[in-house]
């Protein structure tokens, strides 16, 4: 007989636990083993005993919080089985950052998934998304709404680059986050022939510094002075998004505010936000991904973590397979992660 999904997992004030294991994954409050899918800060967070996570989190976790960010740690590599209690745990690429996993859990013939946040657009920043079959999918939904379609990647990074030749007397100011949408931006830029230097802002440089240390190609890349300000017309600026509404975008020669984000495919978000450049670039997957995604595991059950969980619930139960939105709070609050 197979055991019951809720044994392998279940919702506690923490986050989800898995009770045959005794571990949290994200867990939202210090615990004392914590599974960890990627290094956002939503996700990973500093102060649990024990944390397992990919060779990668485990830096970005350490580069972030410090290098005691925990009692103890144990590197999980992609692929690799390990056991905990009374289950067999996995990490599988997501493909959302450098590092992100995949958590698969077995017992006796049952398997549970999870997501973690994931996408399956083009990124030369980490390994591809790795669909694992499974009995129960539990998601994310960040774009669980059919209006979220991102459009073909190229289509956004090539629009930039001919903003910057349209508008050579103007800085380009582009609001992406520090960990992942920043470096993979870059590297899109490379992918598509843009060779100047790219201009960072100081917030970026850590984790820019360590995609490059971990042999990632972002190219040629600067850090911006404060004298550097007034020269960088024409050229491509990358900041956190908070930096674009700051004192300091004011110095660069008539900046175009571009926003790298998922959510730039509403305008109206866009508009509100003063962004004249919006360019939809998401770290998540869109609303055809997540369903073509559920399909191709073959899950008789899907949980929902985190987003617009109901649409996607409602698309489960109409294609036969059995739906649960957990709406977990604590996920996804930075928007600009998406
Ligand atoms: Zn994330
Ligand atoms: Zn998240």
């Amino acid at each position: 007989m197979t055991p019951r999904a809720e044994e392998l997992l279940t919702l506690t004030p923490q986050g989800l636990y898995c009770p045959a294991g005794d571990f949290h994954i994200d867990p939202l409050r210090p615990v004392s083993r914590a599974l960890v899918t990627h290094g956002h800060a939503d996700h990973a967070r500093p102060g649990h005993a024990h944390v397992l996570a990919t060779p990668q989190t485990l830096d970005i976790m350490a580069l972030r919080y410090g290098e005691n960010h925990a009692r103890a740690t144990q590197v999980a590599a992609y692929g690799e089985a390990i056991r905990i209690g009374d289950v067999s745990v996995r990490f599988i690429p997501a493909g959302h950052v450098l590092g992100s996993a995949q958590i698969v859990i077995e017992r006796g013939g049952l398997r549970l998934v999870v997501t973690g946040d994931y996408k399956r657009g083009e990124d030369p920043t980490c390994a591809a998304f790795e669909c694992v079959p499974c009995d129960v999918f539990i998601s994310e939904a960040t774009f669980g709404l059919p209006v979220f379609r991102h459009p073909p990647i190229r289509d956004e990074i090539a629009r930039l680059i001919a903003s910057t030749e349209l508008f050579p007397d103007r800085a380009h100011l582009v609001g992406a986050y520090a960990l992942g949408k920043a470096q993979r931006m870059i590297a899109l830029l490379r992918a598509q022939g843009y060779d100047r230097p790219i201009w960072l802002h100081g917030a970026l440089e850590k984790l820019s510094d360590y995609y490059v240390a971990q042999g990632i190609e972002l190219g040629p890349l600067r850090k911006v002075a404060a004298q550097d300000r007034a020269k960088l017309a024409g050229e491509i600026v990358i900041c956190p998004p908070s930096a674009m509404q700051d004192r300091w975008s004011r110095k660069f020669p008539d900046p175009i505010a571009c926003f790298a984000s998922g959510w730039m495919r509403v305008r109206a978000r866009a508009r509100q936000k003063g962004v004249e450049l919006p360019l939809v670039l998401s770290d998540h997957a869109d609303w055809d991904d997540l369903i073509a995604t559920i399909r191709e595991t073959g899950a008789g059950e899907v949980w929902l973590t985190h987003g617009e969980a109901d649409a996607l619930a409602h698309w489960c139960a109409g294609a036969g397979i059995a739906a649960r939105p957990l709406n977990l709070l604590g996920y996804g609050e930075e928007e600009a992660q998406s």
